[in-house]
């Protein structure tokens, strides 16, 4: 039953709880973490496997992590990558039946996130840490060049001029054109920065061949993850 399952998506700024209402059909959005007796599907920062998180240092946590101790939090059993989750999310809400549309998700926050959904499956795209030249130094990778390290949040000015969102779509398309994606597929932004400055989809939708388009995640959400996460628990539910 998906009334059993709540959503969690942590980030270094701000965690949020998602609760699924199934006789409704819809979500609602709590801030923080909310202590329920239910079993828990986690989006949260970092490389995870096998329901471990590694590295997600954003988080205060160890380089290798048990999420369910550190949020004490015994009944977490699914445990995805918050972008990865955003991005299967994202081809969740645009989808219209259990057949997912392929697409690219780049998020833009404290860090550059990236995934693609192709064949119902979600994955890591890895444009973060793509090289793709500059001076800057990342401590994710820990080398200079990449396309986190000029477009991480500290490296921008809190209000962007055009100028700024010109510099930040021309970077996106550098990386793109390096990466060389299948071009059939729409591109979201979603983020903080995408999604407070439309301009910036617009502007990249211009320089590449791709349709590129802002979230359709609901103003309230974190993100899409909770929506990926939805799907994960829902196939996981079918499969018993
Ligand atoms: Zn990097």
């Amino acid at each position: 039953m998906l009334d059993n399952w709540i959503f969690l998506e942590l980030g270094g700024s701000s965690s949020q709880t998602i609760i699924y209402d199934q006789s409704k059909d819809s979500f609602s959005f709590h801030p923080g973490i909310l202590n329920a007796e239910k079993c828990i599907a986690l989006a949260c920062p970092g490389l995870i496997k096998e329901n471990m998180v590694y590295y997600a240092t954003n988080l205060g946590w160890p380089d290798k992590a048990d999420p369910r101790k550190e949020l004490n939090a015994p009944s977490i059993q699914i445990v995805e990558n918050d972008v990865v989750a955003a991005s299967l999310g994202e081809s969740v809400l645009r989808s219209e039946n259990s057949n997912l549309m392929n697409l690219h998700f780049i998020s833009l926050g404290t860090g550059v996130g990236s995934a693609s959904v192709f064949n119902n499956q979600a994955y890591d795209l890895d444009l973060g840490h793509l090289h793709i030249g500059g001076k800057n130094y990342c401590e994710g990778c820990r080398s200079f060049g990449c396309l986190n390290s000029e477009l991480e949040s500290k490296r921008l000015p809190k209000y962007l001029s055009n100028k700024n969102i010109t510099f930040i779509a021309e970077k996106l398309a550098t990386a793109i054109g390096i990466k060389n994606i299948n071009s059939d597929a729409l591109l979201a932004l979603g983020g903080g920065i995408s999604r407070g400055y439309p301009e910036i989809a617009q502007r990249l939708d211009e320089l590449i061949p791709n349709n590129v388009e802002v979230t359709v995640t609901p103003e309230q959400s974190k993100s899409a993850a909770f929506a990926g996460l939805y799907h994960l628990v829902s196939r996981r539910l079918m499969e018993f």
